[in-house]
């Protein structure tokens, strides 16, 4: 986006409005395929209207760059996830009603001073680091985003520093692996080091990290997010299962001891840490015992947050030829069990909250509900859930304010403003 402003482009969030579309692909897992694929038609139908021409980008359209140019003639230009340098030439050949692709292998480069957030002013994502060493069994992403490439910490800093002038208060560092943070570059892994230099930002009001691998949660690591009091007491870490035969056949590196020793190490010594971790159910050979251990340790351990999905069969990835053992009725089934599980504690430590003044900011006001919709730093954005706030004076968005907790709901807290 920063390199279509640069040369002069407009964007509107109305369809209707444009000349040309650009569809933002995921091609991680099924769901997500038939979501950018619908997608692709829909704008294709807007042809009928102004629009021109339809580029399409992200990993689908580079995870099936062989095929999807002669199978949907109804979008003009493929591009690669690397190729976001071609991005003007795209729209502009896309708008000529030509067709053509950008596949070629290039370096990315994030060093780029105009970029444009899509998300709140006041909160942006870093991107720290490209692709993945780890080959997940089920993980089509290392074949789509390539092996593992970090920045420099000098380019992320530098970007902190741009975000923050222009107003950004919370930023959160993610990549595929946050934790392998500079083995590439460095000769070994310095994500706490990375941290505690862009929470030396000044302006950095909230720091967040997201996607750490649990073999890879350093001592060092959680002492730096727990001490530096801009770095916020949260860590998401996806632990994918805790039965040992399955975290093998998944070619994940935990076991059911190792995960279960550093959940007891964060609960004794960072309790009031936020813990957030992903589940996958239905892998090509999890045994009715494998998926009652998960269950029995998702309530045991009480994460926080808890995301949960079924398992995706992929081609090119080592688990799309394994034998599926688990039917796809049964994957769902266990998939809900999980959620309610997770949905019955988290209504609980929500309740518990209640009486409770916590610090948050301000996302945005809803007229329809006259609330304004706000997060702590227990919430990281989009992901989890918001805090509901009310008040007889405005509020400013993008400030800090001290809310006391009046109800809560499943995932949702509600307040008023502790003048
Ligand atoms: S660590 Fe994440 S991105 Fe990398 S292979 Fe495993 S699931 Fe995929």
């Amino acid at each position: 986006m920063g390199i279509l402003q640069r040369a002069g482009y407009a964007f509107t969030s109305e369809p209707e409005e444009a000349d040309v579309m650009i569809v933002n692909t995921c091609g991680f897992i099924n769901d997500a395929k038939k979501e950018s694929i619908d997608t692709i038609f829909e704008t294709a139908t807007l042809k009928d209207g102004k629009l021109q021409g339809v580029v399409v980008t992200g990993c689908l359209s580079k995870r099936y760059k062989d095929v999807l140019f002669d199978e949907i003639p109804e979008a003009d230009v493929f591009l690669g996830t690397e190729n976001y340098h071609h991005i003007v030439e795209a729209v502009e050949t896309a708008f000529r009603g030509e067709r053509r692709t950008f596949f070629e292998t290039e370096n990315i480069n994030y060093e780029n001073e105009d970029r444009v957030l899509t998300t709140y002013p006041h909160s942006a994502y870093i991107k720290i680091a490209e692709g993945c060493d780890n080959r997940c069994a089920y993980c089509a992403i290392p074949f789509i985003r390539g092996n593992y490439r970090s920045r420099t910490m000098e380019s992320i800093v530098d970007e902190a520093k741009i975000l923050v002038s222009r107003g950004v208060k919370e930023i959160t560092l993610i990549a595929q692996d946050t934790t392998q943070y500079g083995v590439d570059i460095y000769g070994k892994a310095r994500l706490p080091e990375l941290l505690k230099k862009v929470a030396a930002v000044k302006g950095v009001a909230w720091l967040r990290v997201l996607y750490s691998y649990p073999e890879r949660v350093t001592d060092e690591l959680l002492e730096t997010i727990y001490t530096t009091p801009n770095i916020v007491n949260y860590l998401d870490m996806p632990i994918q299962h805790f039965s040992d035969s399955v975290l093998k056949a998944m070619n994940r590196k935990s076991s059911y001891a190792s995960v279960t020793a550093l959940l007891k190490k964060l609960r004794e010594h960072y309790p009031d840490m936020t813990l957030r971790t992903t589940l996958l159910v239905g892998f090509p050979g999890e045994s009715k015992q494998d998926f009652d251990r998960l269950l029995k340790s998702v309530k045991e351990t009480e994460f926080d947050r808890l995301g949960c999905f079924a398992f995706s069969r992929e081609e090119g990835t080592k688990a799309f030829d394994m034998p599926e053992t688990v039917s796809e009725k049964e994957k769902e089934k266990r998939r809900e069990k999980v959620m309610a599980a997770q949905a019955d504690i988290s209504l609980a430590k929500n309740k518990a909250c209640i009486g409770e003044t916590i610090r948050v900011i301000i996302d945005e006001y809803d007229d329809d509900i006259f609330m304004y919709i706000a997060r702590s730093e227990a919430c990281a954005p989009e992901s989890d859930g918001k805090v509901y706030v009310s008040s007889p004076e405005p509020l400013k968005i993008g400030e800090f304010y001290d809310v006391i907790i009046t109800n809560a709901e499943y995932h949702d807290l509600m307040g008023e403003i502790n003048e």
